[in-house]
Parts: structure tokens; sequence; C-alpha cells
């Protein structure tokens, strides 16, 4: 509906339609010349709030549908009924509203033959404002009709207006919720991430890995699976640091973690459990298959030349998880096994 008047969506205020000093166009479509004269003649100096009327003459059904697609701005049709068919007239109210979709027009039915009066359902169906019989065409009645009919016209329009504003009010308002909630997801994703990882390296810290933990020492209970976790730690770090530089051993940390992590299976967890000590979560993995790994992964590193630093080590602790573990008995219980590598001369794994 809309469309017909916002031909131009900047121009905001189409309610002053009927307040500009253009002529109101009217559509009389009569196949009596005479009614056409006549309407003519008594409106002749018929004006709404200071605007005169521009008449626009229609004699047949289909002339008034062609009349009403090349003027959509039309703010009234005086419609007679019957025209070249009895139901002409119904037939192009029918077409305004459903037809062209055009809600504003305001309709008054004009009929020679009072015994075809329109059914009331007509009217109400197709926003009929009035009906009235030809003999009363120079009536005052006829005055006050066109009158309302325009003042509903002016109404419909204000409203339409308003409510166009509103949409796009509520068009803009939806827009920037949608983009504050994006932005709102994404420094969410952020938090969470700086929350669990560790800036360093990109692994997991400390916290998201007991979490896990937490969740797959459940599992494996509840399952009765086996489950394993391994301690690293890099021997000597503090000489690689004094003799290379800070910087050169931050390098060795993220060159570390990318070799472990593509030395185990994606469900194993690799996390940092703070400096140089790193922890591995092993589901589904006996402590067997846990040494192996371990061993595989003490080689490769014992025999990587890092990049800024050459050669270092590392120590591991490993251990099963028991049904009786809580996760602080079976973190404590790697750590130990990790304490015993390193007193057994480092580079070496220990188990409990
Ligand atoms: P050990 O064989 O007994 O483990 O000896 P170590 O020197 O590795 O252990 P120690 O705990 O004495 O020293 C750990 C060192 O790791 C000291 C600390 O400066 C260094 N370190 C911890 N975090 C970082 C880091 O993020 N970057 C760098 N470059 N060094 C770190
Ligand atoms: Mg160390
Ligand atoms: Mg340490």
């Amino acid at each position: 509906m809309s469309e017909l008047i916002f031909k131009e969506p900047d121009e905001p205020n189409p309610a002053q339609d009927l307040q500009s000093k253009d002529k109101i166009k009217v559509i009389i479509a009569d196949d009596e010349e005479e009614v056409h004269v006549v309407t003519k003649y008594v409106l002749r100096d018929f004006e709404y709030k200071g605007r005169k009327l521009e008449f626009l003459s229609a004699y047949s059904g289909d002339e008034t549908k062609q009349l009403l697609r090349e003027h959509p701005d039309a703010s009234l049709i005086l419609l007679d009924i019957v025209m070249e068919r009895d139901d002409s007239g119904l037939n192009v109210a029918e077409f305004i509203r459903e037809g062209l979709r055009n809600n504003l027009i305001r309709i008054i039915l004009r009929t020679g033959q009072p015994g075809l009066a329109p059914e009331e359902e007509i009217i109400v169906k197709y926003d009929i404002n009035d009906y009235k019989e030809k003999t009363e065409l120079t009536s005052r009645k006829f005055k006050t009709a066109m009158t309302m009919a325009l003042r509903a016209y002016a109404d419909i329009i204000t409203i339409d207006s308003f409510r166009a504003i509103l949409e796009q009010e509520v068009r803009v308002r939806t827009a920037e919720l949608e983009e504050k909630n994006r932005e709102l997801e994404r420094l969410n994703r952020e938090l969470e991430r700086h929350a669990t990882t560790d800036a360093l390296t990109g692994t997991y810290n400390r916290m998201k890995f007991n979490t896990l933990l937490e969740t797959e020492i459940k599992r494996s209970r509840r399952y009765k699976r086996p489950m394993s976790i391994a301690m690293l730690d890099i021997d000597f770090f503090k000489n690689i640091n004094d003799n290379f530089g800070h910087a050169a051993g931050d390098c060795a940390l993220r060159e570390f973690v990318e070799i472990v992590s593509h030395s185990i299976r994606e469900c194993d967890v690799l996390a940092r459990w703070g400096g140089e000590e790193f922890v591995i979560l092993f589901p589904e993995t006996t402590l067997e298959e846990t040494l192996q790994v371990s061993e595989k992964l003490r080689q490769r590193i014992e025999t990587t030349c890092f990049e800024r630093i050459g050669n270092m080590t590392c120590s591991f602790g490993v251990t099963q998880f028991s049904i009786e573990d809580e996760m602080e008995t079976l973190n404590k219980r790697v750590d130990e096994a990790l304490y015993e590598a390193k007193r057994n001369g480092r580079n070496t794994i220990a188990c409990k």
C-alpha cells in the first residue's frame, strides 16, 4: 500500500499530500456523459482544505481500471455500479483493493437503479465509503459525503506515514540490536578464549585442563574406561633463558607445543600447566600406551634442533586413573612421578 504513495522513501511526510496546493484528483466513472457533466458542475466550486478538485473521466470498467493504474495518487472515485455490465462498478472496486492493492483511494458508489444496492459485506470488504443514488447528485448530502471521504483519505495517509516512519525506526533499531548482539557474541567468544587458553602457546590453560579432566574422570569412572595423564617439564629451562634470552625461550616453548600437539591424538588434551610445564590428558588410554607415546615424545624432543636454542630435553611423569582417584590425587601422583624423573637424571620418564 505504501509504495503507491511513498515513491520517494526519503521524503518523510506524505501526510502533507492533502495540504499541498495541488488539486485533489477525483475519478468519475460512469457510462452516462450527463452524469459527468452534472457532477463537474455541482462540484465546480468544491474545495477540501483550500484545494480544488481535478476530475478524471472514465466511461467503462476497463477505462476506469486504466485511469486507476495511471493515477495511483487519485484520492477519490465516484463509481457507477452499472456500466457495460451490471457489476462493472463492483468489479472495479475489487480490482482497486485486491488487484492494485490500493487501500488508500476512497470509493463512493453511485447507482441509477436503487434496487441494485450492494450487499453490506461488499461495502465492508472493499472499504467503500458511501453509497449514493444519482438523484442525490446535486444535494447537500452528496457534498458532505465528498468531504467525509476526503477527510478519511487524509487520515489514512497520515496514519500510513506514521506507520512507515515507525516501521523504519523499528528496522533501524532492530539492525542496531542485531549488530550489538553479534559484537557481544564475538566478545564472549574472545573472553572464553582468553579464559581457557594460554596466550603464549595457544594451548589450553590449567583451568580449562582441570575442567576437562573433571569430566573425563566422571566418564572413566562411570564406564570403567582407562585414562591416563602425563606431566612434562623441560629440563634446565632456566639455563636456556639465561644463555639465549627470554624471547628465544618463548620461541622454544611454542616449538615445543607444536611438536607435542602434532604427536598426540586429536582427542588427547594438551595444556600448559605453567612456566615450562605441560600436561596431557589421554582418554581411553592405559598406562602402558601412555608410556609408549611419552617415550616417542621424549625422543622427538631430544632429537629436535630448536630454532634459536638448539637442543633441549624434557622429563615426564605419567600415571593412570584408578577408580578411587579424584582430580587432586591424580594431579598429585603425576607431579610426584615427574619429580622422580627429575631425580633420576632428567630426559626420562617415571610412572606412579
Ligand atoms: P628443571 O630441569 O629442574 O625443570 O630446571 P628448570 O630450569 O627448567 O626449572 P626452573 O623451575 O628452575 O626454571 C623454570 C624456568 O622457566 C624459569 C622461568 O624463567 C622459565 N619460564 C617460565 N615461563 C616462561 C616463559 O613463558 N617464557 C620463558 N622464556 N621462560 C619461562
Ligand atoms: Mg624445568
Ligand atoms: Mg618447572
